[in-house]
């Protein structure tokens, strides 16, 4: 038996990229990582509290496998009372975070060679989950000349009568885009007159930094899966506890699936999320209002550097960053500011081999002194 095989056979490209420059990140003191999206926030000390009460007071077994009676009414609530959206308690389902909601519903959806949409550059964890449930992966496009929006001719020629799903995702993991309502009303309806799902990755909700964030679903609500997550707008990353809303027949088929897998979410993670979804008026502005003020900072110290540049970023937590004046494509770039500055940031081919090779994802997951202190080393640099 070869060994080694068993982990290569399940290795994909973006994987290959992260490892080869994780390798090189172990050899760098005092590392300044802006790679990976996990604030350095911690856990607002209330939800702390009010989760480690419950578990004292009991909360330390399995719930129903979709999740507490009470994680489901709750979540129901906080859409009927932010977005004016009436979800049923059995569209619900508590997942172990966005991704986990996310391999349930594709491995319910997909027969083989269904194709699956995804706009690139994109999340990669997106493409690895398609090719697991068994579909097709089919990529568009966005540029930056459109501000990274979805060209709504580009995805109708991508539609064929094998796309059972698109997954979007708004604001947007790598490019800090915000999709416009009109681009989210022409992929409802697109949905809607061919007949697939739209998978749409929310996670970035509350990151919207302009314009009022309006869920996929109030567009297209029988073709919709949701999918968010309390990791970012709660700093909640460890907790691992998120959401998925659905059709309930395809939240009944997701059941089915995740008996097998976790059950359910962790018992204190739904009690974390219920008392932040219960403030999160007060609670998440502090958070977003960090990321802001960063990625605001950012931009004025990016557009300032010759060799870089940055659209303003609209939502998430990333800056998408130019490269191209520097010459290099972004493995090269981003090994070169290793080296010479020890600042970790993502190459962009990681998202995608069609549009991403002239970025580099920076998260900006570290406070301003520290990214300060980053684009003090980078601007020094030469190409
Ligand atoms: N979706 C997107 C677009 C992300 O950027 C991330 C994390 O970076 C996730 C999902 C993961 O969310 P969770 O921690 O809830 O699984």
């Amino acid at each position: 038996m070869d060994r080694s095989n068993i982990a290569k056979k399940h290795q994909q490209p973006a994987e290959n990229i992260l490892m080869d420059i994780a390798t090189l990140a172990k050899q760098v003191p005092d590392l300044l990582d802006l790679s990976i999206g996990d604030p350095d926030l911690i856990t607002d000390e209330r939800i702390i509290d009010a989760a480690f009460t419950d578990v004292k007071n009991g909360h330390t077994k399995y719930t129903a496998s979709g999740g507490s009676q009470e994680f489901i009414d709750t979540v129901v609530t906080f859409y009927q009372k932010q977005y004016g959206l009436a979800f049923d308690a059995s569209q619900v389902r508590a997942t172990v975070g966005a991704l986990h909601g996310m391999y349930l519903t594709l491995q319910v959806l997909l027969d083989p060679e269904d194709e699956v949409i995804i706009h690139e550059p994109y999340f990669s964890p997106y493409k690895d989950q398609v090719i697991f449930a068994g579909g097709k992966p089919v990529f568009i496009p966005t540029y930056e000349e459109d501000g990274f929006q979805i060209n709504i001719d580009v995805l109708k020629a991508a539609i064929t009568d094998k796309t059972k799903a698109i997954i979007i995702n708004s604001p947007n993991n790598p490019t800090g885009a915000v999709f416009s309502h009109e681009t989210f009303k022409a992929i409802a309806d697109l949905a809607i007159e061919h007949d697939f799902y739209i998978l749409s990755d929310e996670v970035y909700e509350a990151f919207c930094f302009y314009d009022d964030f309006v869920p996929m679903a109030t567009f297209a609500p029988d073709n919709t899966i949701t999918f968010s997550s309390f990791s970012k707008a709660f700093a909640m990353t460890g907790w691992r506890i998120g959401y998925m809303v659905a059709p309930d027949y395809i939240n009944d088929a997701a059941k089915l699936i995740n008996e097998s897998i976790t059950y359910s979410a962790p018992s204190p993670s739904q009690q974390a999320g219920i008392y932040a979804l219960h403030h999160a008026e007060t609670l998440t502005p502090t958070v977003v209002t960090i990321f802001k003020e960063r990625l605001e900072y950012l931009e004025k110290r990016i557009t300032a550097i010759p060799f870089l540049s940055l659209l303003p970023v609209k939502g998430s937590i990333y800056a998408f960053i130019n490269i191209s004046k520097t010459g290099l494509t972004s493995v090269p770039f981003v090994e070169k500011v290793l080296k010479e500055t020890n600042v970790l940031m993502i190459p962009g081919k990681a998202f995608g081999e069609t549009t991403g090779d002239n970025y580099v994802r920076l998260a900006a997951t570290q406070d301003i002194n520290t990214l300060k202190e980053a684009f003090d080393r980078i601007e020094k640099m030469t190409f």
